[in-house]
């Protein structure tokens, strides 16, 4: 087999079983060979549809241990049409569409595993963005407006940096929620997201002032630059996507509590937006899933029969 299908049809041919599923994972997992973790052997049989054992001291490993797929009691040819199914969603993917596609019984399950999966949409280490990069701020959800640098009722402030490539247009974009626009927030977000020593846009916002002192070449944007001028625009237009995909394929549903959860799916999706191979996206997940760490499912969920009146809000499109 190749290093992932290409379509449904190579897709079907590739995981016929539990086995060849397990075996993808394995040589996704241990790229340069099995190693066991007690003796140091190279050698080991598969045991059952998950576990390894080492050829030499018998030590039994699995290979789904420490991923997202740790715990689960559904096969692995499950997991892997959901993850087939999730990648090749354009406009993201429901909980509902993943019931009605994989014959889940229950929308709970559906709902746990797209939270699973938006985990390993974040690369642990991944690289952060360099160049020019336009950094701004926006609340999300919620009816009323707010005013900048206070807490809104009701809403999250959702925090965005994008690549400015100039005739190349958009490149990458980070986002995350922030508690408040100050700059005990927003300066460690652009640490976190933005390589030192680039140079990042911002308008005159105060939040943004230690930027230079923490090692970026600051341009303050402002709006009276010249007439008709929107500044920054590269963030606006981020942001006004992300609200659109939320009220579309969410239908403005998400409660604040998982909003970061939505952030990395969306993000996910916008970096690879340009991407023709349906199949690497699919391996990408694959090789993020097993190598983050496994999310108990308590830990991402207090209620899934229906958020509660206080964490369910509509989406106000500004
Ligand atoms: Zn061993």
């Amino acid at each position: 087999m190749r290093e992932y299908p290409r379509n449904l049809e190579e897709f079907e041919a590739s995981f016929p079983s539990e086995e060849a599923c397990r075996d993808y994972l394995c040589r996704i997992r241990w790229p340069n060979g099995f190693r066991c973790a007690r003796c140091g052997s190279q050698k080991a049989y598969p045991i059952g549809t998950v576990l390894y054992q080492c050829a030499k001291c018998r030590y039994q490993t699995s290979v789904i241990a420490g991923t997202i797929f740790q715990d689960t009691h559904k096969p692995l040819r499950m997991w892997f049409r959901a993850i087939w199914w999730v990648t090749g969603q354009k406009n993201g993917a429901s909980a509902l569409g993943l019931k009605r596609i994989l014959g889940l019984g229950s929308y709970q399950t559906a709902w746990s595993w797209l939270h699973k999966m938006r985990t390993a949409m974040v690369r642990p280490g991944r690289d952060r963005l360099t160049g020019v990069v336009e950094v701004d701020e926006s609340y999300v959800g919620g009816e009323t407006s707010a005013k900048r640098g206070r807490g809104a009722e009701g809403k999250a402030l959702v925090v965005v940096a994008v690549e400015d490539k100039a005739d190349k247009g958009v490149g990458r974009i980070r986002m995350a929620v922030v508690p408040d626009a100050s700059a005990e927030s927003l300066t460690p977000f652009v640490q976190a997201c933005v390589q030192e020593g680039s140079t990042v846009r911002t308008d005159g916002w105060r939040g943004y002032d230690k930027l230079k002192s923490a090692g970026y070449n600051r341009i303050v944007e402002r709006k009276d630059a010249c007439v008709g001028h929107k500044p920054l625009k590269l963030a606006h237009l981020a942001i006004s996507l992300l609200k659109r995909w939320l009220m579309g394929t969410h239908q403005g549903a998400t409660s604040h509590e998982h909003l970061p959860y939505y952030l990395d799916e969306f993000v996910f999706r916008f970096n690879r937006r340009t991407s023709t191979h349906r199949g690497l996206l699919f391996l990408t997940l694959l090789q993020n899933s097993v190598l983050g760490q496994p999310l108990p499912y308590k830990k991402i969920v207090k209620h899934v029969r229906g958020p509660k009146p206080k964490d369910h809000y509509m989406l106000g499109v500004a």
